[in-house]
């Protein structure tokens, strides 16, 4: 996807704070922190949203959650807890047609 912000981001285009990069996703701080840990993680793979998901993205929407437990534990907000939010579509704020995991913690909500 050539207009889209996080895919740039991936090929390295427009600059972000990267946390964490495999060979299937890409970790990034958000922004626009909402939280003292506000991490994105990005399949490195354009899909729009949840609702573009397909049985062969089970394995790798699996990694995204695999992948924020072991950022939680590095952040050191493992064990205080942490909230995994994936918006879909503009009713829930999705605002970046990028699939995207947010981890969100480092402080009671
Ligand atoms: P959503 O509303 O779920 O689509 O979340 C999109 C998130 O991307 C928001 O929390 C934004 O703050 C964040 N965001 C937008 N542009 C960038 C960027 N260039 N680098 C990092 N995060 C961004
Ligand atoms: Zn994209």
């Amino acid at each position: 996807m050539t207009d889209c912000i996080f895919c740039k981001i991936i090929k390295g285009e427009i600059h972000s704070t990267h946390v964490y990069r495999d060979e299937q996703v890409t970790a990034i701080r958000d922004i626009n922190p909402a939280a003292p840990t506000h991490i994105l993680i990005l399949p490195n793979r354009h899909i729009d949203s949840v609702n573009m998901l397909t049985n062969e993205d089970e394995q790798l929407i699996g990694h995204l959650f695999t992948t924020a437990k072991q950022l939680a534990a590095l952040e050191g907000i493992a064990d205080g807890g942490y909230r995994l939010i994936m918006n879909t579509g503009a009713d829930a704020g999705q605002t970046i047609f990028h699939v995207h995991l947010h981890l969100l913690g480092g402080a009671p909500m």
